[in-house]
């Protein structure tokens, strides 16, 4: 599974940052991206959590 963000709506906030550091980080413009290409199942839980989190639902999990 991967996890896909939507810059488009993603505001920066880092709430998905704080909770899932493996996977999402901060872009150069402020705007949140997913590190990997594929999420391991360990981290998956945490990845879900961020994406339920995000205020604009701007991260899709797929
Ligand atoms: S939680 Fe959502 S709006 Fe906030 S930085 Fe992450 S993707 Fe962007």
């Amino acid at each position: 599974m991967k996890a896909l963000v939507n810059k488009n709506t993603c505001i920066g906030c880092g709430i998905c940052v704080d909770i899932c550091p493996e996977i999402f980080e901060i872009d150069p413009q402020g705007l949140s991206e997913s590190m990997v290409a594929e999420i391991s199942s360990y981290y998956l839980p945490d990845a879900m959590n961020a994406a339920s989190a995000c205020p604009t639902n701007a991260i899709k999990v797929l």
